[in-house]
Formats: C-alpha cells, structure tokens, sequence
C-alpha cells in the first residue's frame, strides 16, 4: 500500500466508549443501582495487580464502584471458591474479574466454574465460552470483544472474508475466532504446531495476532491491503514500550487498517470489560 494505513485507535475509541458508559452509569445512579466489579487476583504478581488498579481507576472514573481480593499464597482453594460465591450471591456486585494468573497452587479452572456465566463479564469462564460456541446471549470475552468494537466502529466488515487467528488461548484467539464467525468471517486458526504459518498468513484478508512473541509476524507475511489487528504486548529490554505480536512498520507499509501497540487492542479490552459490566448493571434492573 503506497497510502498510509487507516490506524485503528484503540486508545481514542475506547474513550468514546467510556464516555458512552459514563451516560449510562449516571442514569444507572439515579435509579439507585451503582454498577460494582469485583476483582480476583494475585497478591504478588505486579503485573496484574497493574492491570487491576488500572481497570479500577477507568471505572472509578465512570462513577462505578469496585472492590478486589488480593490472593497471596496463604489463602486456600476453598476460600478463593468461597470468596467467589459470595460474589455471585452479592446483588450490589454486578461483574467479576478474575485475573489470570492466579497463584500457581490454585485451581483456577475451578474457581471460573464457581463463577459461571452470570457475572462472568470478563466472558472467559466455561459457561460463557460454552454460549459463545453455541451461539447464545452471553458476555463474550473482553480481548476480542473490544478487537470487533475496534472493527465495527472503523467500519471494517468481516463478512466472506478470510480470517487467520494466531494463536488459540481460551482468552483470546478461541473466543476471537467464533467471534469472527458470529460475524460471518471465514476462519483459520493458526499455533505454534501450524505448517508454513506466513504463507497462510499472506492467504488472510484480516489478521489478529494473539500469540505473545514479540513481532512475529512479518511485513511480507501481509497480503497488500489487509487488516492487521495485534493483540500482542510484550516486553523486550532495551525498547521503552511494550512491542506487538507483529513488525509494526512492516506490517503498516502494507496493511490497509492496523492497530498500534500500545494503544491498539489494550485500551479496548478495559473498555469491553467495563461496558460489560454496566450491561450486567441495566439488566438487574429488568
Ligand atoms: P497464550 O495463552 O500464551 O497463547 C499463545 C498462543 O500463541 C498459543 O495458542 C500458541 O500455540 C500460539 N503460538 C505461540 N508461538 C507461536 C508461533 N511461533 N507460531 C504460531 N503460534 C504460536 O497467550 P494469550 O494469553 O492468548 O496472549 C497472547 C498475546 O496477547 C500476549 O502477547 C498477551 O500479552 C497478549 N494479550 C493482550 C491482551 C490485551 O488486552 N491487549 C489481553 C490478553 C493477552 P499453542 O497453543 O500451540 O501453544
């Protein structure tokens, strides 16, 4: 592509996003519901209790109200469950986060099905990836749900076009693969065993990069004027910002639409997070 890219702005959507989310949050008030996420999370991971404090601000700012257990490596399954349920029986409590990694010595497949689908507004525990599959109503994981706000408000259509997802975690390349589906995209997933991965990455008409590997994907991996959506963000020393899961000048000399890192898909997950919340929020109401 000689015509610059059309960048897909996460950091600038999902502040449109919040502001929408704030309206909704106020009127909430007023009908005397304060929309509450509460978060599980690991007492001595700094990355996630980052992550945490940030989503906490973001809803602080919306007038939300939100709480978080801090689990250090003291506290048992049963409590984590215990702690969990409780959430779920709360009425006040509208989401609830649990943030992977939990401490090594839990199970946290178990804890997400003590969740379940009814406060599950990070759309990633069995229950709700189960709707998501079947094509029922339900909170669809935060990562691709904000990947398609992203899509949908940059009006790029994914119908009859041939999708490649890289990677295949539950919380990000499954769920965005069906996600595409719903959206009536052609679908391939890709992973670490997938054979000549660039050469099915060139046949793609829009790419989502879930992969962690820090700018794996290629320029010449892009077929001219496809969409390339990085959900990636990772470390690598020496560089001042996190760095995509794709060579992004490469990948922009060619794309037709593409999502910086950071500012692309980060700040959108926040926002799905958030706007799922306030969703739980109205439906109390009903
Ligand atoms: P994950 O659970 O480690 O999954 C990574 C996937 O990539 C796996 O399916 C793996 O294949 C595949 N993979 C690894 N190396 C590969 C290779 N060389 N070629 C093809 N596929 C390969 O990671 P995740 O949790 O899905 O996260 C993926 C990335 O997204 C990370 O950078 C993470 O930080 C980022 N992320 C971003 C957000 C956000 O809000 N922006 C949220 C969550 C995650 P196998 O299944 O075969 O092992």
């Amino acid at each position: 592509m000689s015509q610059a890219p059309l960048l897909l702005d996460g950091r600038t959507l999902s502040k449109t996003i919040r502001a929408e989310l704030k309206t909704r949050v106020a009127d909430l008030r007023a009908k005397g519901i304060v929309p509450r996420i509460e978060a599980v999370v690991a007492a001595q991971d700094p990355a996630s209790l980052a992550y945490v404090a940030m989503k906490r601000k973001w809803a602080a700012g919306l007038g939300m109200e939100s709480g978080e257990f801090a689990v250090t490596d003291q506290v048992s399954q049963a409590e984590v469950e215990d702690h969990v349920a409780r959430l779920n029986a709360d009425p006040r409590v509208h989401g609830v986060l649990v943030q992977h990694p939990l401490p090594k010595h839990l199970n946290e497949a178990a804890v997400l099905d003590v969740l379940g689908a009814e406060k599950d507004v990070d759309g990633i525990t069995p229950a709700s990836l189960g709707r998501l599959t079947a094509g029922l109503p339900g909170f669809r994981c935060a990562t691709p749900l904000g990947i398609t706000l992203l899509l949908e408000r940059y009006g790029i259509d994914c119908l009859g076009r041939h999708a490649v997802v890289i990677g295949r975690s539950n919380i990000l390349g499954k769920p965005m693969a069906l996600m595409l589906l719903e959206r009536h995209a052609t679908v391939t997933i890709a992973h670490s065993r997938t054979r000549d991965l660039p050469d099915l990455v060139r046949t793609a008409d829009l790419v989502v990069a879930a992969v962690g590997r820090p700018e794996l994907v290629k320029g010449d991996w892009i077929k001219p004027g496809a969409v390339v959506v990085d959900a990636g963000y990772n470390k690598v020393e020496g560089r001042t910002h996190d760095v995509g899961d794709c060579d992004y000048e490469a990948c922009a000399a060619v794309a037709s639409a593409i999502t910086p890192v950071p500012g692309g898909v980060g700040p959108m997950t926040v926002a799905s997070l958030l706007k799922n919340t306030v969703d739980a929020a109205e439906r109390s109401l009903s």
